[in-house]
């Protein structure tokens, strides 16, 4: 029997470019007939026209289905319905917006074919079509993300890749209300195969990451994946700690001959240092605990608004 591969595509506000995606889409599928494909596509909450341009396409391409998501829940959330309603024998999570070149599913399919679970795109080099700001940022996501979770993440590395239904199933199981699948899916293991690829400009619109967002995201996935920032406090403190009491010995031998110690501005600076400072690390203290009372409410991780999938189950839907 032929082997069924679903491709799960996240849209928010891609109006413009899922049209030109299906239509790449239907070619290749017709190319490479040794395998059943089907498509997904999981509308984000869109505000443009992105559910009508879907809706119309669902009704001339048999093999595209839709699930739209009642709110904008996150790319990654979005994903996650997506590959929850996937039913193939592998799965295939790309862009919407033509970033990810259709050429490497051929290569993904080999890999799987080969004994892989997880074939991953990562960025060969940066292109020209990203600026000096944002391949630097990218940079010091993907070195302090890697530092701090021991995960060993690429720089450059996308959401664009192929796994086994079994890998999908583990994924299924995921409950976390802040999923940061890029780590995920280093964190689940399995024979993995990473694949460089330069990627593709953005056919129409612009991303949908800000400065904001990112450093959002990168906190977000960092304190998911580790604890290393509150051990930090307890380095520093304890840094902090013997560098004063090295200073103690100085103040005792000043009263002793007498030594007048003035310095009402090196006390001011020093209250204001480790006010900040400690103000830091309780925020740190408080993403952690905020962590704690997300994941403990008994909200549903999202909520599918209406799908096209008569299958579907309908596991998170109130439809
Ligand atoms: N996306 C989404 N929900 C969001 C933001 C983005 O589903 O809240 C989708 C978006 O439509 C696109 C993909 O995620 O298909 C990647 O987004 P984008 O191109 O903005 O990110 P970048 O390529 O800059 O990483
Ligand atoms: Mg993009």
């Amino acid at each position: 029997m032929e082997k069924v591969i679903t491709l799960v595509i996240p849209a928010y506000n891609e109006e413009h470019n899922l049209p030109v995606l299906v239509k790449k889409l239907s070619d290749f599928f017709q190319q490479y007939s040794r395998y059943r494909f089907e498509c997904i596509i999981v509308d984000d909450g869109s505000t443009d026209h992105s559910r009508e341009v879907i809706k119309k396409l669902s009704a001339e391409y048999k093999w595209l289905y839709y699930l739209f998501l009642s709110r904008n829940f996150g790319k990654d959330i979005a994903m996650k319905a997506g590959i929850d309603q996937a039913r193939g024998d592998a799965i295939i999570t790309m862009d919407a917006d033509g970033q990810h070149p259709l050429d490497l599913i051929p290569r993904f399919i080999q890999e799987w074919e080969s004994g892989y679970d997880v074939v991953y795109a990562y960025r060969k080099e940066a292109s020209d079509h990203y600026t000096y700001m944002q391949r630097l940022r990218s940079r010091l996501f993907y070195v302090i993300a890697s530092k701090l979770t021991d995960l060993d993440m690429e720089e450059g590395l996308s959401d664009f890749r192929l796994f086994s239904r079994r890998v999908a199933q583990i994924i299924t199981q995921f409950q976390d209300k802040e999923l940061f699948l890029r780590a995920i899916f280093k964190w689940i293991g399995f024979k993995q195969k990473g694949v460089p690829y330069q990627p593709l400009q953005r056919e129409y619109g612009t991303t949908k990451y800000t400065l904001r967002s990112l450093i959002r995201l990168s906190l977000q996935g960092i304190t998911s994946f580790s604890v290393k920032p509150l051990n930090m406090a307890i380095y520093l403190g304890l840094t902090i700690s013997i560098l004063s009491s090295l200073y103690i010995p100085y103040v005792i031998w000043s009263f002793m001959y007498n030594h007048p110690i003035s310095g009402w501005a090196s006390m001011i600076v020093t209250i204001a240092f480790f006010g900040g400072l400690q103000l830091m690390i309780l925020g740190i203290i408080g993403i952690y605990i905020g962590k704690l009372f997300i994941q403990t409410q008994f909200h549903p991780p999202y909520i599918i608004e209406s799908t096209n999938m008569q299958s579907a189950s309908y596991l998170h839907s109130y439809t």
